[in-house]
């Protein structure tokens, strides 16, 4: 262990190449599901634009995929809690009626856990499906208990790059506080991004099943993944087009998770 692995394991807290990964593991990806993903996306965009469904039309099919996605989000999230870390399961799913981004999002209340997804991505649904799906996604960022590991991470990222500017400058012959602050800062920013990716994906594997379990389609809502680049936003961090790996890789995560589920393998917890 290294002097630095063993100053962060003595604060309890992750550091960047440990402790920090996912809770769950993801599944391997072969080239049948690349090849599945990009036939998938071929498809998408020779369908070209969709029709965004009226604001009645997408407040009807919230409704009716959030009453059937939250006791299954609920009952998979206690589950998987009861072998080990405390959540709390029990999340309202609510539509943001301000945000004028198509965009979803896990979110704290306070305390109380809160999962949104704005007007414009409803109305820009395809099924019942993508809904399901995104919501589902966002419980994986619950259950995967990444806004905790975020803000450790960041924590983590700080102190590093803190600890070493500090020891940079002892050296020279003027301490500077501030470049030591910025420094810190700095590393927060690394901290944070350093697994987002894989954070998505894992929620993406959680969110395939729980769509599954409540009784969707995951792979036809993950062609969500394959609509074309002007129906983006980057807005927001952990949210649903956050910091993302490639969409096809999301896509082919939701297919190998698929066929786990077909062939009865469950979720698996990284050792
Ligand atoms: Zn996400």
């Amino acid at each position: 262990m290294s002097r630095f692995s063993r100053f962060f394991a003595a604060l309890g807290i992750c550091g960047l190449t440990t402790a920090c990964g996912t809770t769950y593991q993801l599944p391997e990806l072969g080239a049948g599901q690349s090849d599945t993903a990009t036939r998938m996306f071929a498809e998408a965009r020779a369908e070209g634009p969709r029709q965004p469904l009226s604001a009645a039309a997408a407040e009807r099919r919230f409704q009716r995929v959030a009453a059937r996605i939250q006791p299954t989000g609920r009952r998979y999230c206690e589950t998987l809690a009861r072998e080990g870390s405390s959540i709390d399961c029990n999340v309202a799913l609510e539509i943001d009626r301000k945000m004028k981004q198509r965009n979803a999002y896990f979110t704290y209340d306070g305390k109380a856990p809160v999962i949104r997804i704005s007007m414009p991505m409803l109305q820009d649904s395809a099924s019942d499906d993508e809904v399901a799906f995104i919501l589902g996604h966002e419980y994986g960022h619950l259950i995967g208990r990444h806004i905790q590991k975020q803000q450790q991470q960041a924590l983590a990222g700080a102190l590093i790059l803190g600890v070493i500017t500090a020891a940079a400058t002892a050296n020279a012959s003027s301490y500077n506080p501030n470049t030591v602050s910025q420094s810190m800062d700095l590393g927060a920013a690394a901290g944070s991004m350093a697994y987002s990716q894989t954070y998505e994906l894992e929620s993406d594997t959680l969110g395939t099943r729980i769509a599954d379990a409540a009784g969707y389609d995951p792979v036809k809502g993950a062609k969500f993944f394959a609509r074309s680049e002007a129906a983006r936003t980057t807005a927001g961090n952990l949210s649903f087009w956050g910091t993302h790996p490639p969409d096809a890789k999301r896509l082919a995560t939701v297919l190998a998770t698929k066929q786990q589920i077909d062939a009865n393998i469950g979720l698996q917890k990284v050792q």
